[in-house]
């Protein structure tokens, strides 16, 4: 039996990740979880899985979780000294580190520190501090497990291999919702039609992500950092079905690929009882209904963020912190119908040629890094 403490409950990798834990006959359990603002969620979750802690990112809800579970002796605690709580709770087993965005880096840094393993969704905490994450986890002899399809599915494709011979990553990305769109067209798209993704269902952020293709981006710069391998041996195919969720070339030119309907159940269950499986009974892949794989290249002249990606992580130092808050800032205020799509490229653009460069930054120089990204792109031009 493992004991869970799950950041971000209340998203969709949260609730996905407590529905195996629901279905997993008593093999899983829950001591603490974290929400943003949505504690109708948050109370429901914690009538159901019983944590001992309970944290509330908006500080200012506190008082009515506080009120909404005092018959239940659950403490509640709230902010990012809350999130720190629930991330290194002395009873977890495992941390499942999904929230959105550069938040995620502290609680990681506090679990690691506590010796939790770590189940890592939040993407953007490799991105920014791998550097610092993947030596600390090593000093720690703390293992950090992909939640990501596509790192997961490198994870079992190597199980069992020599890391030394792999040749390259196969990286795959179904393209998003604009795949084949010109740089005319990807002008005119609408918020509407950048929320919907073809295959997968996921929040706004990562959505979003995945039609400008800055996810593939992230995605690159989080695998470089898992399996220690440089971006220029990491190639993306595009994959329209998703059903190939990533693959990885041997130094004989073999290829393996991990495949599966696309559920984030199947790598949220593969992070949680790895080296095992659990079976709880999800949709199988039917070969006879396949009726064709596809690939082709990505277009990085109009899918910019991909190649922007590339050139931050080349960069090095804080040059992937200001790709991800930059992309971070913009897709806050695409969701608010504030910019168009293609401005999100523009202001990644704009904070990598505009703010300082530093070559190998401290978590402080990373936090500071975003907020000068911020500051910058804030300024009304
Ligand atoms: P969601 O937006 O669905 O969920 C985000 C979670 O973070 C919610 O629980 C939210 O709480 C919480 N949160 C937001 N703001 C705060 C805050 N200030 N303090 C504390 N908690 C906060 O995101 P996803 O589940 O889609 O993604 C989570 C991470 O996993 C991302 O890094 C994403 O890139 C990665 N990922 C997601 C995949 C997916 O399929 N969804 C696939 C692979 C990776 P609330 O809603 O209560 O405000
Ligand atoms: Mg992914």
């Amino acid at each position: 039996m493992k004991t869970l403490s799950v950041l971000g409950s209340t998203g969709s990798i949260g609730t996905q990740t407590l529905d195996i834990v629901r279905k997993s006959n008593g093999e899983l359990k829950v001591c603490a979880i974290s929400g943003g603002s949505n504690i109708k969620l948050l109370e429901e979750q914690a009538r159901e899985f019983s944590p001992k802690t309970v944290c509330v990112g908006n500080v200012e809800l506190k008082k009515d979780l506080e009120l909404s579970l005092n018959d239940t002796g659950i403490k509640v605690v709230s902010g990012n000294e809350g999130l720190e709580e629930v991330a290194a709770h002395e009873d977890a087993d495992v941390t499942v580190t999904a929230v959105v965005g550069m938040m995620g880096i502290k609680p990681t840094v506090c679990a690691i520190n506590a010796g939790k393993e770590i189940a890592l969704a939040n993407k953007e905490t490799l991105v920014t501090a791998g550097h610092i994450i993947m030596p600390l986890a090593k000093e720690k002899g703390v293992s950090i497990l992909p939640v990501d399809s596509e790192h997961s599915a490198v994870f079992q494709c190597i199980q069992g291999e020599n890391q030394k011979q792999i040749h390259k990553l196969l990286i795959t990305a179904s393209g998003g919702p604009f795949r084949g769109y010109t740089k005319e067209a990807l002008e005119k798209v609408t918020l509407e039609e950048a929320l919907i993704h073809p295959n997968w269902s996921m929040g706004k952020k990562i959505t979003i992500d995945s039609a400008t293709m800055v996810n593939k981006g992230l995605e690159v710069i989080e695998a470089r950092w898992l399996y220690d391998i440089s971006v220029d041996d990491i190639q993306v195919v595009v994959h329209p079905q998703s059903i190939v969720h990533s693959m990885v070339e041997f130094d004989d030119g073999s290829i393996k690929a991990q495949l599966g309907v696309p559920d984030m159940r199947h790598p949220i269950q593969y992070a949680l009882f790895y080296p095992d499986r659990f079976d709880f009974g999800l949709e199988r892949l039917d070969f006879y209904k396949l009726s064709s794989l596809d690939f082709e290249e990505p277009d990085m002249e109009v899918f910019e963020g991909l190649r922007m990606a590339y050139d931050a992580s080349r960069k090095g130092g804080n040059m992937p912190v200001i790709f991800n808050a930059a992309n971070e800032f913009a897709v806050a205020r695409f969701l608010a119908g504030e910019i168009r799509f293609v401005e999100i490229y523009e202001l990644i653009k704009k904070a990598m040629n505009d703010v300082d460069h530093i070559e190998n930054p401290d978590l402080e120089q990373i936090l500071a890094t975003e907020k000068a990204v911020y500051e910058l792109l804030g300024k009304k031009n």
